[in-house]
């Protein structure tokens, strides 16, 4: 039924053996020529497989129309009738999981059930998004003053839009769409162009669940197509979810423009283990948090900072982990981890272990050196360990968002937690210990807002908020839950009286008072 590629025309494709994206506006492809595209790769073959366009101002324009005429209709479209849309998207997104998640993979490289657990994750804000009518209900309060009564209404801001990433094309859009649209919003979503894929059947089935034309429109692009987000004046809100550098870019210049935004952005997060940890489920925990996705996960832990003697204990289980991992194409059967996204962040990952090298923390694996034996094209790469890793280290300092993994020892729990309180970015963190009052100290003292016991990859439940602090997000409010539906709607308050006879208050130039 629903088919991801090719979704152009015959004509534009006879020039091009691959199959082209489109943008998606107004609930339809739009035609795109072969010159206005660039190529996708597969990043565990090396190949091209698909081209998709390059948006600018006029794809943003047209998006934006689109979005402008639908929205009055779709704010005024009863909650539960919108609830139903979501009802349908939700079903169809659950069939089409695994078709999903294979386009992650072969978009992104991840493994296959790693791509089907984003699935499943965004999946949750769907549901969330379902039942959010009783979330969109305001305050009431009769008589504040004689015969007047006043209350609170939550109402949708208009156009909005979300920018993301590509290692998460599934999950972390829908952790802001769904939102923004059960508000009432129309939205423009701006995919990041390495993994479009799943993005692409996400507004298919958006269509074919009853989703009105106008109301989720898809522009592929670059910087052009963020500056004309950005800039454009009928846009009223921004979430974006990447680097701290774009991201910045994108509130200063977003709010400058008038809009509301929220810039999720760039991390690097650390584990403490205490010495009385349990030895076994940490190792597992560090090399699965670590090398997961290739590293390429916010939330990924990439430093390990060990108390005491814990280091010395810790690293024998975590290299007889390292030594059992499978690295290989996502959709093989087995494997642990799969390439790296593209052949130029390959690149930057190697320039890193290099840099850590020279730095004089002690590489004690060393994934430079892997081929994969059938697909020595792929963008693939061993994990790497380094240990006495120091904060004055740039690979300390530093986000690498690859299969890089640093051992840093700390004497005491308080010299582990100012390592972490000091740190530029605050995304998530987590604790080791069986130390139950440990535990506690460290929820209460850590200034870092999602955090983990004994669980390395805290990821909040679907229906709580996500959002870091410092350089991990800029901007007031976190994205989905509570956050999610304070950042897409506007309050309004009400104060309201029905003039009955006898009851006219009569002239008064006087501030009105609550008698
Ligand atoms: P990125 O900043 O390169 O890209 C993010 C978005 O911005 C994409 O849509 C991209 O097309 C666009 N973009 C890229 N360069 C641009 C430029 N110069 N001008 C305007 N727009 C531009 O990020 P990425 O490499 O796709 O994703 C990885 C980053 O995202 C990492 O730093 C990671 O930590 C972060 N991330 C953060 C979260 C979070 O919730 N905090 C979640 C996932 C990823």
């Amino acid at each position: 039924m629903v088919s991801t590629m090719p979704t152009a025309t015959e004509e534009t494709v006879a020039s091009t053996t691959l199959p082209i994206l489109s943008h998606w506006i107004d609930g339809r492809p739009v035609e795109v020529l072969p010159e206005q595209t660039g190529p996708i790769w597969n990043p565990a073959t090396g190949q091209v497989i698909a081209r998709v366009p390059r948006g600018g101002a006029d794809e943003v324009a047209k998006a934006t129309a689109s979005a402008k005429a639908a929205f009055p209709a779709w704010r005024d479209t009863p909650l539960i009738a919108r609830s139903e849309i979501f009802f349908a998207f939700r079903e169809l997104v659950w069939q089409h999981r695994e078709e999903m998640a294979a386009l992650i993979t072969r978009d992104h490289g991840k493994t296959y059930p790693d791509a089907l657990g984003e699935v499943l994750r965004g999946l949750e804000t769907i549901e969330f998004a379902c039942g959010l009518p009783s979330q969109l209900a305001g305050l009431m309060t009769p008589n504040v003053a004689t015969g007047v009564d006043a209350f609170t209404l939550r109402g949708p801001l208009g156009v909005v839009a979300a920018i993301t990433p590509f290692n998460f094309p599934a999950m972390v859009p829908m952790w802001i769409y769904p939102i923004a649209l059960m508000c009432g919003n129309t939205v423009i979503l701006k995919p990041s162009s390495h993994t479009p894929g799943a993005t692409q059947l996400q507004a298919e089935l958006w269509t074919e669940a009853g989703g009105p034309d106008g109301t989720f429109n898809i522009v592929y692009g670059g910087r052009e197509a963020v500056k004309a987000i950005v800039e454009h004046p009928d846009i009223k809100a921004i979430q974006f979810v990447g680097s701290t550098v774009v991201g910045r870019y994108v509130f200063e210049e977003g709010t400058k423009h008038g809009k509301r935004v929220g810039s999720y952005t760039s991390a690097k997060n650390a584990m403490i283990v205490l010495p009385d940890a349990d030895m076994e489920l940490t190792a597992d925990a560090a090399v699965a948090s670590g090398y997961g996705s290739a590293g390429e996960r916010c939330m990924a832990q990439t430093l390990l900072i060990a108390v005491g003697d814990t280091a010395d204990r810790l690293r024998p289980l975590m290299l007889e982990r390292i030594a059992g991992l499978k690295v290989g194409p996502g959709m093989e059967k087995g494997m642990d981890m799969g390439p790296i996204y593209t052949k130029e962040h390959r690149e930057s990952v190697i320039g890193w272990i290099d840099k850590g090298e020279a730095e004089g923390a002690e590489l004690v694996v060393d994934g430079r050196p892997f081929v994969h034996p059938t697909n020595p094209e792929g963008f693939f790469l061993g994990v790497s360990l380094f240990d006495h890793v120091t904060p004055d280290m740039e690979i300390y300092q530093e986000e690498i968002f690859g299969p890089v993994l640093g051992i840093v020892r700390a004497a005491t729990y308080d010299e582990a937690l100012g390592l972490i309180n000091s740190h530029k970015y605050a995304n998530g963190t987590a604790i080791f210990t069986t130390d139950g009052g440990a535990a506690r100290r460290f929820k209460l003292e850590v200034d870092v807002p999602m955090i983990g016991v004994n669980v390395p990859i805290p990821v909040p439940a679907g229906y709580l908020s996500f959002g870091g602090a410092k350089e991990s997000a800029i901007g007031d409010l976190a994205m989905r839950g509570e956050d999610g539906v304070r950042f897409f709607t506007q309050q309004k308050m009400v104060t309201e009286r029905w003039p009955e006879p006898g009851r006219r208050p009569g002239l008064s130039l006087v501030f009105p008072g609550n008698s």
